[in-house]
């Protein structure tokens, strides 16, 4: 362990931001942008793997179930975009996304209300042939339905956390890399102990992702999070192309959500997930004792090629290893400490929080600076996701 450095221990910072994920460099990069002194620490050397913001591509959407993230998709858009301009780096693709849902549920109907009541361009589908006629090398089954959201994304993620982390440091931002978080020590000034110093911040904001619990716990807060091993496949095209200019496409089976992206993360391969949650790990061992255990997602996900994507092998050819971070209710937590104000924290994004990144950023800021939140908080908070859990038990 290196001597702790006494200059850091001297200055104070506003805000001190815990883990670079895109929550973490999105907080950052806002912090630093209103002109505050802001110190992002990261404990591995960046870009990493190890976490959940990597990889090429993640879905921005309207299509929620909810409002209350639709909501959130004008400035998220927004924000998106001007970090494009500000960075000269293309970030999105606009494919649009199919849902796609059957009559034994009621995704397609909830998505088309959320749509509607946003004033964003959709289209319903109440026949197969629809659905073909906007991916015609998949079948999705005799009684498959479905929305078209017209203005889905696909963004570059590595790309963008890139540009968030190198215009935090452009705005004045420092950005610390291989130093781990050991303790936070709250108080008026709030103390932050690494591996490498100790540094004193008026206000610390908590973006750990799957290590969340690592850090709040010793701190007396405790999210019903759980992290989960999540296996995200490409599977090679026959005919290269065939699934390049298409949609991305949510399916939701009777066994659970399958999302699949165009082939131009790795020309050639379309890329698919399976959201079934069936390896809870610790963040540190994420693939320890994994090897030769079988893999119910990718299993699942060999038969849904097989049976619905007749221009794909069904074989991956490339495996990629991710973590989601869920709550019970599949919520977002962003809530600051009950008793030390100045301590604030997003967790639990729940596989949704790349595209949320923006408006998280925005308002652990506003919590850290002690202002008033642009959305409501309330129900954001641990205590109403509590309540929430609690009622669907
Ligand atoms: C397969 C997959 C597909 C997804 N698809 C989508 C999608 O299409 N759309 C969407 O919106 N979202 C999607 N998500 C979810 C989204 O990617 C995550 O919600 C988001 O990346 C979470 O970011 P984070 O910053 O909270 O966590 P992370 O990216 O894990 O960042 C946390 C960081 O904190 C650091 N850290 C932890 N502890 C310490 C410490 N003690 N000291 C210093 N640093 C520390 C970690 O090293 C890490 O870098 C997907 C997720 C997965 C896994």
């Amino acid at each position: 362990m290196d001597f702790p450095d006494i200059h850091s221990f001297n200055q104070i910072y506003d805000c001190i931001v815990i883990g670079a994920g895109i929550e973490g460099s999105s907080t950052a990069y806002r912090s630093a942008k209103l002109g505050y002194k802001t110190l992002l620490l990261e404990q591995f050397c960046l870009p990493h793997s190890r976490g959940s913001s990597h990889g090429p591509s993640r879905l921005i959407r309207f299509a929620h179930s909810k409002m209350r993230y639709a909501e959130m998709m004008p400035e998220m858009y927004d924000v998106w975009n001007r970090l494009e301009e500000e960075s000269n780096t293309k970030l999105f693709q606009k494919t649009g996304l199919l849902i796609v849902g059957r009559p034994s549920n009621n995704v397609v109907a909830e998505r088309v209300k959320v749509l509607k009541a946003m004033k964003t361009p959709y289209e319903e589908l109440t026949h197969p042939q629809g659905l073909q006629r906007h991916l015609p090398d998949a079948t999705f089954g005799p009684d498959a339905i479905g929305c078209i959201d017209k203005m889905a994304l696909v963004v570059r993620a590595d790309k963008c956390l890139k540009c968030f982390q190198d215009q935090f440091v452009a705005h004045g931002g420092i950005l610390h890399d291989e130093e781990k978080v050991l303790e936070i020590l709250p108080g008026t000034l709030v103390t932050v102990v690494t591996n490498k110093g100790k540094y004193r911040a008026k206000s610390v904001a908590i973006t750990a992702g799957p290590w969340s619990s690592k850090l709040l716990n010793p701190i007396g807060l405790e999210p019903p999070i759980k992290v989960w091993r999540v296996n995200v496949c490409f599977f090679k095209e026959r005919s290269i192309g065939t699934y390049s200019k298409w949609p991305v496409f949510i399916d939701s089976t009777d066994s659970g959500f399958v999302c699949g992206f165009p082939s131009n993360d790795y020309p050639g391969y379309m890329k698919m997930g399976y959201h079934h949650l069936w390896k809870e790990v610790d963040p540190d061992e994420r693939d320890y004792k994994i090897h030769g255990e079988s893999q119910v997602d990718i299993e699942f996900l060999k038969k849904y090629v097989r049976r619905h994507f007749p221009g794909l092998e069904a074989e991956p050819a490339i495996v990629e290893t991710c973590m989601y971070t869920c709550t019970p209710t599949e919520e977002i937590i962003i809530d600051r400490h009950p008793v030390y104000s100045n301590i604030v924290y997003a967790c639990g994004l729940s596989g949704q929080g790349f595209k949320l990144a923006p408006i998280v950023g925005k308002m652990l800021c506003e919590m850290a600076y002690g202002k008033q939140t642009s959305y409501d908080i309330t129900p954001f908070t641990l205590k109403s996701l509590l309540a929430r859990s609690k009622s669907k038990l």
